[in-house]
């Protein structure tokens, strides 16, 4: 028998933290409750409505997830005497998330709406963001599959221009999971929510090397919290992932929305977003350059969690010769980096991240060689800390494999020069240091990505 009110305690906890934590940060989040139902998650709605007073609603889904949940969540709700409009998208695949859906759905919200019901997945929970902050009303989002940690989350995905650019907006203030309803969800979805919560392992790690080599903020209580709940989760998962295990998808679920909020109480996206998901960043936009469509970050991030974590193995197991990195001048190629940018993202966005890293040159010389004195005594120390949380890339691999999901870049389409690429290039897609800044400024990058990340 799983404990499975763990994980459930643990987002209770992270949300009505009062006391101020040991990092020197108070973490509070717009989220204020997390309720899990088994089924008939609609009769949960009148007791929260009731607690905001409310009598005037506006229900946000799209058209599958009204067969699945959102009808009967709006005939009861009607039922009860609330007034309800609605606003019904087509399935989320067959839309973005873009200003002319965000304007779309501003004009239907009625003028005198007094909060937001949202039911769907990472679109219609984004869109729903978007009106809920623009408007200043409360909002409650039902989420019909496990398949993202975004939900929790205050950061909203939209698209311009073929570009994705995130968005500051205002998570939910209640979310609603009806089991029933995440363990009949397709299974590429459920597969997303388990590679996504496994790459957060990765991100954490992450988290943890780069607050010790760049000296940033980092929170222990929250290091320690998150990943031991992802371990719990995954580790449930070795003998298969079956969706039809109610204690495994409530698991599943609390888990993602600890990740979503871990975020924003940290106020940074790093203990959840790191080399894994500049990995698959690139790798996404490689695939959308090529019109290859239907594989999920999540999944992609899943599968660069793989590379990550073969890299911190490379480094376990390859001494770094200090003298002969000190030799080598690392400095990067800025002519190919912008190249390879424009190519990638275009102008606009290409711009925008070689803006954002003007702050943070990791190639500066004087820099550079500061870090690998701090690294020629720490070295061993800051990779035992760091890679405490990970779980080995043949545990990954059977995690992976018993969701059906892809295991390498190339099954979702990539090539070998295109995943080296990734793989070496990826890194400059953020600020913060992790597995693959470290190994460049070792100049190991191009031999580990070689050795270990062509499969
Ligand atoms: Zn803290």
């Amino acid at each position: 028998m799983q404990n499975n009110t763990n994980i459930r305690e643990l987002v209770e906890h992270m949300i009505n933290s009062s006391k101020p934590c040991s990092c020197g940060r108070d973490h509070t989040c717009r989220l204020s409750s997390f309720r899990v139902a088994d089924t008939s998650s609609e009769k949960l709605i009148p007791e929260i409505l009731d607690q905001y007073g409310v009598s005037r609603i506006h229900f946000i889904s799209s058209q599958p997830d009204m067969d699945v949940l959102g009808n009967r969540v709006l005939t009861y709700i009607s039922s009860l005497g609330y007034h309800v409009t609605s606003s019904v998208f087509p399935p989320e695949s067959e839309f973005v998330c873009d200003h002319v859906s965000a304007g779309d759905l501003l004009i239907h919200v009625p003028d005198d709406a007094q909060l937001i019901i949202a039911a769907g997945e990472k679109t219609i929970c984004d869109l729903a963001k978007f009106v809920s902050s623009k408007d200043r009303i409360p909002f409650i989002f039902l989420p019909t599959s496990a398949s993202t940690d975004t939900f929790s989350m205050s950061e909203a995905e939209f698209t311009e221009n073929d570009r994705r650019v995130r968005l500051q907006l205002s998570s939910p203030n209640v979310i609603v999971a009806d089991l029933s309803v995440l363990q009949n969800a397709p299974m590429d979805k459920t597969a997303s929510g388990v590679s996504c919560v496994m790459a957060s392992l990765v991100s954490l790690a992450d988290w943890r090397l780069h607050a010790e080599v760049t000296g940033s903020y980092f929170c222990q209580v929250v290091f320690d919290e998150l990943s031991s709940a992802i371990r719990q989760v995954l580790i449930s998962m070795e003998n298969g992932v079956s969706p039809r295990d109610r204690d495994l998808m409530e698991d599943l679920i609390s888990c993602l929305i600890a990740c979503g909020i871990s975020s924003d109480i940290c106020g940074t996206t790093a203990p959840i977003r790191g080399t894994e998901s500049c990995f698959a960043r690139k790798a996404e936009m490689l695939l959308v350059s090529e019109n290859i469509t239907g594989v999920s970050f999540e999944t992609l991030r899943g599968i660069s969690a793989l590379y990550a974590v073969k890299l911190y193995e490379y480094l376990k197991k390859n001494v770094p010769s200090f003298e002969s990195a000190r030799a080598e001048f690392n400095d990067i190629d800025r002519v190919y980096l912008h190249k390879e940018l424009f190519r990638v993202f275009g102008d606009d966005e290409g711009h925008r991240i070689l803006s954002s890293l003007g702050g943070e040159n990791y190639y500066q010389r004087a820099a550079r060689l500061r870090r690998l004195d701090n690294l020629e005594t720490h070295l061993g120390e800051y990779i035992s800390l760091a890679v405490r949380p990970l779980l080995s890339s043949s545990r990954i691999t059977s995690l992976l494999h018993s969701s059906s999901s892809p295991l390498s870049f190339r099954e979702v389409g990539l090539m070998d020069e295109e995943i080296a690429d990734v793989l070496v290039w990826g890194k400059e897609l953020s600020k913060n240091y992790g597995i693959a800044r470290l190994l460049a400024d070792l100049m190991l990058l191009e031999q580990a990505v070689s050795d270990t990340c062509r499969f």
